[in-house]
């Protein structure tokens, strides 16, 4: 049967009981438990051994108090570094001082992206803002398509543009970009949800458009969204639009699928940018604010 973490920390400190203090022999098997459990819920390497030589540190002379075991203290310890690498306060929105504030998109096709707009723009509207939505993805009218109807049931306003006829082309997004900003302007939308084009891979004209759009919108946010799902390659895509846009936030879709929740940590600690919200299913409020600890739970069992 699936032992978890916390489990498996609890047995392998057993042994530990009536010993003065946790010292480098004794840590040793729980270490290495550690780092197994953490590599297996798809934390990448670099990190698992910063946070591992960082739990060593802490736990090394720890006094065995009577109050808890020492596997207790041990799972302490490293609940608490894993929640100060995800961060400890769940991260709020920057608004622009000029509204409408912008928030944009960013992500590989399929991450959830346009799901996600639909979801930012129902937690807003609760939140008592009225946002606009508009996807600037011209090549692929499907996908304008799915926004409209997100939007739709939610009963937020969409900005589709007149397209017909027109080349689909990065000038065509910037253009479309451009309207949907004044009209959110002029229907009193302080905030303006922009979903972008996705690609099945990130190749150069996909991040060019995206850096014409971050200088043409000066967006409050972006937002990374990506696939809890894909593990390291959501970790890597996240780095590449990382440092070219310098995301403001990241948005962990499919938490409801059995992911365990490591490429939380790993996004949050190659980005450094606060991981925002959840999502956890296909509905538009199937959608949570991060909270570190429940991913921390999440891995440790
Ligand atoms: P995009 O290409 O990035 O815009 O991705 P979509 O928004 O079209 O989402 C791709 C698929 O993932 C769709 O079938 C969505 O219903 C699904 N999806 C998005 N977010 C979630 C989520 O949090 N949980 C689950 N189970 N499915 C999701």
């Amino acid at each position: 049967m699936f032992e978890n973490l916390s489990d498996k920390l609890q047995r392998s400190f057993k042994h530990l009981r009536g010993q003065g203090t946790i010292s480098d022999e004794n840590i040793g098997e729980a270490l290495q438990e550690i780092r197994l459990a953490l590599l297996e819920s798809d934390v990448n390497l670099t990190v698992v051994d910063e946070l591992v030589s960082h739990i060593r540190a802490k736990a090394m002379g720890t006094q065995v108090t009577t109050a808890l075991s020492p596997s207790e203290q041990i799972v302490k310890i490293v609940h608490d570094e894993l929640v100060n690498l995800l961060g400890k306060d769940t991260a709020k929105f920057k608004t622009a001082s000029q509204p409408p504030s912008v928030i944009l998109m960013a992500g590989l096709q399929g991450s959830g992206k346009t799901t996600t707009s639909g979801k930012l723009g129902q937690w807003l509207k609760k939140s008592g803002h009225r946002p606009m939505l508009v996807s600037v993805d011209v090549y692929r009218p499907a996908a304008r398509q799915q926004l409209a109807i997100v939007a739709k049931s939610i009963g937020a306003n969409i900005y589709e543009g007149d397209l017909k006829g027109e080349t689909a082309n990065s000038d065509l997004v910037l253009r479309l970009a451009r309207e949907a900003r004044r009209e959110a302007a002029n229907f009193g939308c302080d905030i303006l949800i922009v979903d972008t084009a996705g690609r099945n891979q990130i190749d150069s004209t996909l991040m060019d458009e995206m850096a014409q759009l971050k200088k043409l919108l000066n967006p409050s946010e972006i937002l990374f969204v990506a696939d809890a799902m894909t593990g390291q390659d959501a970790v890597k895509s996240a780095k590449s639009f990382h440092d070219l846009l310098a995301l403001t936030g990241v948005v962990l879709t499919k938490m409801d699928g059995d992911a365990r929740g490591g490429a939380a940590l790993s996004i949050r600690h190659v980005t450094g940018a606060p991981i925002k919200f959840l999502g956890t299913g296909e509905k538009p409020d199937a959608f949570e604010a991060f909270h570190p600890d429940r991913i921390v739970s999440r891995i440790m069992g």
